[in-house]
């Protein structure tokens, strides 16, 4: 027996619903938000991932999918969307398009990380990048997307954190700042947050360890050290926000270390996800653009791990069965060959029909019928078969939800009937 790779999940029926229910909202809340549905490869050259996600970040690191292929070129299995979007952004000229250009995609993303609950080695996200767009507007409208899909999709009890990281215009001074405050504690940093603090201090703060934590909590807060841009840009966001009545917290401690993040920071967590409470991270990140080639293009965006939105709403609504319009119970193998035609006409014009595939009892077709949640059933018979062994014109059609039966309904009707509740209407 070969089990599937540790940190992997099989997506079986019972949930499929679920996750389809999440992604029919996300289409629809980007529609809605004017979003065109991107797709890229699941693979891209490792290099872009180096210089679009930072050589300094967890993900590049440690964390990367990473190998040769037949070419021997190094290629890696994306651990997120961002990159490859601005890659095909650039690639394909988009930025020629009228502007803004406003992109969402749903991805499976893989990281070599240590699964535990809410953290897999293959995971999905749902993602959004906005650019061309600097003003505090697209950032309110990014973030009123995130937080009204989890409106639409009911999740309750989810907070919605926001910072400023700055800009090249005042992050310099600041990360000297922060750089001094993590010099004179330099001992007790882990071997990583050693090498973070000559090239990107800023990171240091968002570091896993316990005491590199404890340490970053007395550093200077970079939302003390805005410029007079960074300041403004910050009021818009909140008063945009205060504007639609999304509430929010302001939280210091959100980071992006990475030098192209610019000023809007973001995080929506939830208090139902235990230790990995992280649902959406986003941000500002003007700079990545022209770090992967691009000329100077304002950016914006989020990501959203899917299975933890499946986690929550799995935990808060009880799993729905695909259940079935109709269940056909046949007698015989004659009624089985005029079930399965039956069968095939109502499942072409659009009705979910389910016939005994495995040579049941009657009383065990009618109980299977039951357990998967048939809301209808008919036999097909002896007595349903006229003498000449061909399928009469009526049936009895037997509501299961409320038991009542409807006499004599004539085939053509229950296939040219589209709501089969009038039969029992009358
Ligand atoms: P990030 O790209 O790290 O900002 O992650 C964005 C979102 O993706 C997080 O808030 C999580 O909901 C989700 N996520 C990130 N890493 C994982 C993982 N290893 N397993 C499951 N979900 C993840």
């Amino acid at each position: 027996m070969i089990n599937k790779p540790r940190g992997t999940e099989d997506i079986l029926p019972k949930d499929s619903a679920l996750w389809r229910k999440i992604e029919n909202t996300i289409h629809e809340v980007c529609e809605n938000f004017g979003y065109g549905e991107i797709r890229t490869p699941t693979f891209e050259a490792t290099e872009l991932f180096e210089r679009g996600v930072g050589d300094t970040t967890d993900v590049v690191q440690k964390e990367m999918y990473t190998f040769l292929d037949k070419g021997e070129r190094s290629m890696t299995l994306r651990p997120e969307g961002t990159a490859s979007v601005v890659r095909a952004f650039l690639e394909n000229s988009l930025y020629a398009n009228p502007q803004p250009t406003k992109l969402y995609y749903i991805i499976p993303c893989y990281r070599y990380e240590k699964p535990q609950a809410g953290r897999l080695r293959e995971f999905h996200q749902f993602g959004v990048e906005v650019f061309g767009a600097a003003r505090a507007t697209v950032d309110v409208e990014v973030i009123s997307l995130a937080v009204n899909l989890l409106e639409r999709l009911g999740v309750s009890g989810v907070e919605l954190n926001i910072n400023s990281i700055g800009c090249p215009d005042c992050r310099p001074s600041y990360n000297e700042k922060l750089r001094a405050h993590f010099e004179a504690r330099k001992d007790k940093l882990c071997e990583t947050c050693l090498g973070r603090l000559e090239k990107n201090p800023m990171r240091i703060i968002d570091c896993k360890s316990p005491v590199c934590g404890e340490i970053a909590q007395g550093a200077p807060k970079v939302s003390d050290h805005l410029c007079e841009s960074c300041e403004t840009h910050f009021s818009s966001v909140k008063s945009g926000l205060d504007n639609l009545s999304i509430t929010y917290n302001i939280d210091p401690n959100i980071v992006r270390g990475l030098d192209y993040y610019t000023k809007t920071v973001f995080e929506l967590t939830s208090n139902a996800l235990g230790a990995q409470s992280a649902l959406c991270g986003g941000g500002r990140y003007d700079g990545l653009v022209t770090t992967l080639g691009g000329s100077e293009t304002p950016a914006i965006g989020f990501a959203m791990g899917l299975e933890r939105l499946v986690r929550i709403l799995g935990q808060q609504q009880e799993a729905e069965t695909n259940g079935c319009d109709l269940f056909i119970t046949t007698i015989g193998d004659v009624a089985l060959q005029a079930a399965e035609k039956l069968a095939y006409t109502l499942r072409q014009s659009g009705k979910s029909v389910q016939i005994d595939l495995l040579g049941r009892s009657v009383k065990a077709q009618m109980k299977y019928a039951d357990k998967i949640g048939a809301k209808y059933s008919v036999v097909l018979g002896d007595d349903e078969l006229g003498e000449d062994k061909r399928v009469k014109h009526i049936v009895n059609l037997k509501n299961m939800q409320t038991g009542e039966t409807k006499e004599d309904v004539l085939i053509a009707e229950l296939v040219n009937t589209s709501d089969w509740g009038t039969f029992f209407n009358e």
